[in-house]
């Protein structure tokens, strides 16, 4: 019997028990439906255009890459690899897989409830009012369908942005839904949606979720997610005190683990400088309104910023544009990032798409933007962001393969321009043929290889109903 056969068979059996039990607000147990991922072996990938995002070791117009347990051996053209099966990969380019900085995966499935032509039924009020309902099954299946379209979108690296962790339990849950889609990523646990803002988030839990999680095989991260500091502009996010955050950030720091914070509304950051809590392990999200002088302290703290470009782009110029030129003059580290998928779809093609065409709309001639640099920061910049560089981001060997390979024969791809431009203009994620994460190939031939795809769809779907149904919301 398939490994899927057996899943099915688990899930059918808790739902049967789940049943017996005579409750029916809750969904029954999907925890084992993703956890057959393929082993890792040695392979070679023949025949490709090979981008390698390493400048020292630079691209192949038709290169190989060398995969053996997970590590990437080799890289160059014609490579002697005896024993390994052969990805023939002529007509496609290998890359890096995308790193994303920044996701909701807890509202994966809401993208039924959402709706972006009514205020009252946007991300927002969604998510507030149905995230007060989740029950650890209901974050699991959400965080592992947002994670299959990343899949399928090329990301083999999420920062999961999770602030929605109404327990241990459900921090618990998304870690395995993350685990179980073998994708690498950092869970950054978080406090609940509705919670109290006057309270420190739940410390205790998070030390038990590191001391139960954390070492792993290096896959899975952990960090927090903070509450906004200084901004009450969306009461809906989360609003602390100084104080508050000293507890939180200062209690993540004594178990060593990063810390992110949203920032769109009121510039936090002159703020938090003076406050002192500012150092190279905080992420903040949303460029959009920080000053020359603000931009000179996250350079020198050694701060990141992850910019959403498909969101943010819908916002109105009036809270602000993304100030993407004025980030890389400064100097300061940026990475890419989603954001959510309940507003819209996948797409780190987009995403570049956005930032380059941004960027010549606002400075032309004046700072030119590479198509090379757009691939490089959403791959080797997301990673050096996530403080695992050393570990993915580029087709180094020494380093784990988390890989895609993009087909340049479909029709919206082809006759191929230069590779890094093909990517930025013309890249859509159907031409996403494979995507191999620390070593395993999720996906082949636009196929998921293993994970049991249909299932996790209808389950993912089962929770929105059943979220909505709890919530009454209409
Ligand atoms: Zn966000």
């Amino acid at each position: 019997m398939s490994a899927q056969g057996i899943d099915r068979r688990t899930v059918l059996k808790a739902a049967a028990a789940f049943a017996a039990t005579g409750l029916t607000s809750c969904l029954p147990l999907a925890q084992s439906g993703g956890r057959s991922l393929p082993a890792r072996g040695e392979f070679v990938i023949r025949g490709a255009t090979v981008l390698t995002v390493d400048a020292a070791i630079g691209d192949f117009a038709r290169g190989d890459v060398h995969v053996k347990d997970g590590v990437i051996i080799a890289v160059g053209p014609k490579l002697e690899a005896p024993g390994a099966s052969v990805i023939d990969a002529g007509g496609m380019i290998c890359m890096p897989g995308f790193v994303d900085t920044h996701w909701h995966l807890w509202t994966s499935a809401l993208r039924s409830v959402v709706r972006i032509d009514d205020a009252k039924r946007g991300y927002f009020p969604v998510t507030n009012a149905l995230g007060r309902h989740y029950t650890p099954e209901d974050s699991y299946r959400n965080v592992r369908l947002g994670l299959a379209e990343g899949l399928s979108a090329g990301a083999t690296t999420v920062h999961n942005w999770a602030h929605n962790i109404r327990s241990p339990a459900h921090a618990d849950a998304e870690l395995r839904a993350m685990r179980d889609m073998g994708v690498r990523g950092r869970l950054a646990y978080g406090t609940p949606q509705g919670g109290p803002d006057d309270q420190p988030m739940d410390l205790e839990g998070l030390a038990k979720i590191q001391r139960e999680w954390m070492p792993n095989d290096g896959m899975l991260t952990l960090g927090i997610c903070s509450r906004n500091v200084g901004d009450s502009t969306n009461v809906l996010r989360g609003n602390i005190s100084v104080d508050i955050a000293r507890k939180d950030w200062g209690g993540a720091r004594a178990l060593g683990v990063p810390i992110t914070m949203h920032t769109s509304g009121p510039s936090p950051i002159k703020f938090l400088e003076e406050s002192n809590l500012l150092g190279p392990d905080v992420q903040l999200v949303h460029p959009l309104l920080t000053t020359a002088e603000e931009r000179q302290i996250l350079r020198k703290r050694g701060v990141s910023y992850s910019i959403s470009p498909t969101g943010e782009s819908r916002r109105s110029a009036q809270v602000g544009v993304i100030q993407l030129g004025e980030l890389l003059a400064a100097g300061v580290k940026v990475s890419i990032s989603i954001d959510h998928t309940s507003g819209y779809a996948c797409d780190y093609f987009q995403c570049m798409r956005i930032l380059y065409s941004l960027q010549l709309h606002r400075f032309g001639a004046k700072a030119p933007l590479t198509s090379k640099r757009l691939v490089q920061m959403a791959t080797l910049d997301g990673a050096v962001d996530l403080g695992i560089a050393e570990r993915t981001g580029s087709l180094t060997p020494g380093k784990r393969a988390d890989i895609i390979l993009v087909r340049t024969t479909d029709i919206n791809m082809t006759p191929l321009s230069e590779p890094y431009e093909a990517l930025v203009t013309f890249a859509q994620p159907r031409n996403i043929d494979t995507v191999i994460a620390d070593g395993r190939i999720l996906r082949r031939a636009g196929e998921f290889t293993a994970l049991d795809h249909a299932q996790v769809l209808a389950q993912g779907a089962e929770s929105a109903a059943a979220l909505r149904s709890r919530a009454n919301w209409s």
